[in-house]
């Protein structure tokens, strides 16, 4: 494969941007690869800029659950950029996007707008303790919830692909009000949150945690956490950045049917454009200023392009139908990995639900970070490269999701997986 112009790019890249990326696991570290520079991307197809086309599996990590520029995204995008595209104002478009992503989660009252899922949970937890007046935050290991400092402990993504263990820079003062836990264990849970040493503001969850690689809960464990929560006075945050308007119109809340106090969404609600959200119960989001004490604001909060190409893309997976075809297609998708995992030479553990899958290099189960780290991350980088090579375009880390979408047609998914049973054979 020719990748001149994507290595000009990258050295040059490297002169001016740290690793030459904005976001580290782009820089394909872990899989041992320079980066694919993209030049554009429509429907599932990415190409990159030496004219290289691939079937994208990563989809933005997440946001393109329709593909990549579908139109009826791009159109509103250009409607809303000849009107202005920042206003520092309320406009109508964010009125609209609130009260339909209020109407599909069920657990949302209110809603507040921010620019990324960082953002979102940062200021779900202040929120959290500004609420309940404690200070400390309980997460789980091999989960993420973006790079504010509260969550920088026990934390997935780049952060274990980059085998960093937090990070410098984040002041102990800090993570000792965070308290990481495992994932999926009921026992360690309840001996938490009733240690009355402990001055728990509140837990956030991924519901189904996406940035160790796949892990999806038992349902006992999350019900448990609900049940758990609700009784101690605990806020339950679910960061539904991955999830929410993933796994079903209302995320994993519908989809389990266990509702959260707060809710933090991303990716899909900004339909490919920098949005995150916080919202949930009124009595809490009430305590926002101006309303409340809670401070919490942004410049491009709200933002008309943002909220525009949220409102498209909401818009269509509304449609009738939308999820259930998405389903059955990942669902036919999944139990193909899985028959192809079986005949391996190497061990294979998949994990999916929904559109989300992570084929771990380890015998499995995996059902947790301590589980999740067993994995052969050596052997995904052979794996990611055959692939790449062989035009399917997959997340550069062992340790995150592969994401079906509308924009997938059988043939797509057919070719992926025939490029997967001969990658699976040169394995060793
Ligand atoms: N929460 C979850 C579950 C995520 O997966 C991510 C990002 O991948 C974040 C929060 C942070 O979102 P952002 O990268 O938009 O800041």
């Amino acid at each position: 494969m020719k990748t001149d112009r994507s290595a000009q790019l990258f050295t040059q890249a490297k002169t001016y941007i740290p690793g030459g990326v904005n976001s580290p696991v782009r820089a394909c570290r872990s899989v041992g690869c320079d980066p694919l520079f993209v030049h554009k991307a429509s429907g599932c197809m990415i190409t990159d800029v030496d004219g290289n086309e691939f079937i994208d599996f990563v989809g933005s990590w997440g946001p393109m659950i329709l593909g990549h520029a579908h139109p009826e995204v791009v159109e509103a995008i250009q409607a809303a950029a000849v009107q202005g595209t920042s206003f520092g104002a309320p406009s109508p478009l964010e009125v609209e996007l609130a009260s339909m992503v209020c109407k599909a989660v069920p657990s949302m009252d209110k809603i507040r707008f921010v620019n990324s899922g960082t953002e979102a949970t940062m200021s779900a937890i202040r929120l959290a303790r500004g609420y309940t007046g404690r200070k400390v935050v309980v997460k789980f290991d091999g989960c993420y919830h973006g790079h504010a400092d509260s969550f920088l402990v026990k934390a997935g993504s780049g952060v274990i692909t980059l085998g960093i263990p937090g990070s410098p820079g984040v002041p102990e003062d800090i993570v000792k009000n965070t308290l990481s836990i495992p994932y999926n264990n009921e026992e360690i849970l309840e001996q938490t949150l009733r240690d009355t040493n402990l001055d728990i503001a509140c837990v956030i969850v991924e519901p189904v945690a996406g940035n160790m690689g796949v892990v999806v809960p038992n349902l006992g464990f999350l019900r448990k956490l609900r049940e758990l929560t609700r009784e101690l006075g605990i806020i339950l945050i679910f960061d539904e950045v991955i999830t929410g308007f993933r796994l079903a119109l209302g995320g994993a809340q519908e989809r389990f049917g266990i509702m959260p106090d707060l809710t933090c969404l991303g990716k899909i609600i900004g339909g490919g454009l920098p949005v995150g959200a916080y919202g949930g119960k009124r009595e809490l989001m009430e305590l926002i200023a101006p309303d409340g004490p809670v401070y919490q604001a942004g410049t491009l909060s709200g933002n008309p392009l943002a909220m525009a190409a949220g409102l498209a893309m909401l818009r269509v997976v509304q449609r009738p139908g939308f999820y259930a075809e998405l389903e059955a297609k990942s669902d036919w998708f999944g139990a193909e990995m899985e028959k192809l995992a079986a005949a391996a030479p190497v061990p294979i553990s998949v994990n999916r639900i929904g559109s989300l899958m992570t084929c771990f290099f380890t015998r499995g189960p995996v059902t947790d970070f301590t589980s999740a780290m067993t994995a052969d991350a050596a052997l995904y980088g052979q794996y990611f490269r055959h692939m790449l090579a062989g035009g399917i375009w997959l997340a550069p880390s062992q340790f995150e999701a592969s994401f079906v979408s509308a924009a997938h047609e059988r043939s797509h998914l057919q070719k992926a997986l025939d490029m997967t049973e001969s990658s699976f054979k040169k394995l060793m």
